[in-house]
């Protein structure tokens, strides 16, 4: 089965409509989408209409989604998060905001092949960047492999019985790479709509579980049009400036 791992779409439709064109012939099966589809971006509506028709979709729910739906408060939001929120849930129609109420919280088990977490397997909301966070969240699931999101950095930790390993991808070079049965991963694929290491281009995953393979891929898209929208839309004007970088 070959799965599209997307996570962190932030209402980008530009970036998120980018990879779809990218990946069409790349005989996608199922596509996984690992929360925060919304918030930040001002493109809250067509991009949850898109998620919602993807092809055999697994998905979990982001910190994000559950602020943009009104299901949390946003009190741990810094001001430009809480505003876009804010904008996000006045400006979402019923029909999407009660649908993304009803995400679920991960982790949560894919075709007995892998576990997804917006967080930690552990916490939705917990971040992990390094590897002491990694090294933490390998004792909290059993399964050889889990996909996670919330930090928009792209990235591949595996732990066999010697050592921890972390693998960033090369911006020049797609990463790809071949999953051991001795060793378990945590992968993030990376943010679709907004990257934070460096590199603009949108960033997803595909997952090929017969040959046992990773890659993680970069596709550029109109951020241009992208920002266009958040400055129409009145959103706080950093939201749109760090498109252009990628942080
Ligand atoms: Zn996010």
């Amino acid at each position: 089965m070959r799965y599209l791992i997307l996570s962190d779409i932030h209402a980008n439709l530009s970036a998120l409509r980018a990879v779809l064109r990218s990946v069409r012939r790349q005989r996608i099966e199922r596509v996984v989408v690992l929360g925060d589809l919304v918030g930040y971006g001002a493109e809250p509506n067509p991009t949850v209409a898109i998620v919602r028709q993807l092809k055999g979709l697994s998905i979990v729910r982001g910190n994000h989604d559950k602020v943009c739906c009104g299901l949390e408060s946003g009190e741990a939001f810094n001001r430009i998060a809480f505003a876009s929120a804010q904008w996000t849930q006045e400006n979402l129609t019923p029909s999407h905001l009660n649908w993304l109420k009803e995400l679920p919280e991960g982790p949560r088990d894919v075709d007995g092949e892998f576990l997804i977490s917006h967080g930690t397997p552990l916490d939705e909301d917990a971040y992990i960047f390094g590897e002491i966070e990694a090294l933490n969240s390998f004792q909290y699931f059993d399964a050889p492999i889990c996909f996670f999101g919330h930090s928009h950095f792209p990235v591949v930790f595996s732990l066999n019985e010697e050592s921890l390993t972390t693998r960033i991808p090369n911006p020049r070079k797609r990463l790809r790479m071949r999953l051991v049965a001795e060793a378990r991963y945590l992968i993030n694929p990376g943010s679709v709509g907004q990257p934070r290491d460096g590199d603009n281009r949108a960033s997803f995953a595909i997952f090929d579980s017969d040959q046992r393979s990773v890659a993680i891929h970069r596709v550029r898209y109109s951020y241009q049009r992208t920002q266009q929208k958040i400055a129409r839309a009145g959103l706080p004007a950093p939201l749109a400036e760090r498109l252009a970088v990628g942080r």
